[in-house]
């Protein structure tokens, strides 16, 4: 048996509506810009520009109906409401006629990001690891299996902040569906099962402040609620 130097920390997972299991999670992939109302937003062509990929490390979840601290060295805290699909299956190589057959289950996330740090980053040709790979970045609520219910392309994605509407979109408008995200990241990465998919925000994404309440879902899906904090 194995040693290590110290005791390990806890395995990163997730609530899994209507099960005591957990969902481990293993790696957690996000594609950008992959709506085109949100990519204008951003100030990119989405007719030129297709979506692309980054990371967030494993231990940046943080589950629903929790208050998170205010982020450090940010000026400019985003929200971007998402679909997150969760895999239970892996491989190189996907074809998307079989992509579905990894996926166990979906569920609704905000992928919070550090607009100012980006903005600098993409200027500069740096990484966006400062502007969205930070801790508490990766919101989540419980998964919910698609042996329960299947497989939304399309229904309502919304989010609000103090009530006030900020975000609304369709999962219809996904310029990549799932089959293809998962397609086109399996010719990336080896995927595995406990992968999580962020797989991309709708226009309306806006700056955060302690003390608000965030209200956001994907219909069909659940409800996400999140409460900013104060600066640690
Ligand atoms: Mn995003």
């Amino acid at each position: 048996m194995s040693q290590f130097v110290f005791s390990t920390p806890a395995w990163p997972s997730v609530e899994i509506s209507g099960l005591d299991a957990r969902f481990p999670v293993h790696r957690i992939y996000c594609v950008g810009r992959n709506y085109a109302a949100h990519a204008r937003e951003m100030g990119q062509d989405p007719e030129r520009e297709p979506p692309f990929f980054f990371m967030k490390p494993a231990d940046a979840i943080v589950e629903n109906h929790q208050t998170i601290v205010f982020p450090t060295r940010t000026g400019n805290l985003h929200h971007e409401i998402e679909m997150v699909v969760a895999l239970s299956g892996g491989g190189i190589n996907v074809r998307a006629d079989r992509a579905l057959d990894l996926v166990f289950g979906y569920a609704v996330g905000n992928d919070l990001t550090r607009r100012d740090l980006q903005s600098e980053a993409r200027d500069k040709g740096r990484p966006w690891a400062t502007a969205k790979a930070f801790d508490r970045s990766a919101i989540i609520s419980a998964i919910h299996p698609a042996s329960r219910i299947g497989h939304p392309n399309s229904g309502r994605i919304w989010l609000s902040v103090n009530d006030e509407p900020r975000q609304q979109g369709d999962l219809a408008d996904l310029i990549w569906s799932v089959p293809e995200i998962i397609a086109e990241l399996s010719t990336l990465f080896e995927l595995a099962p406990g992968d999580l998919i962020y797989t991309g925000t709708p226009s309306g994404v806006a700056a955060l402040k302690p003390g608000d309440r965030l209200e956001g879902g994907v219909e069909g899906i659940d409800t996400l609620i999140t409460t900013i904090g104060d600066s640690p």
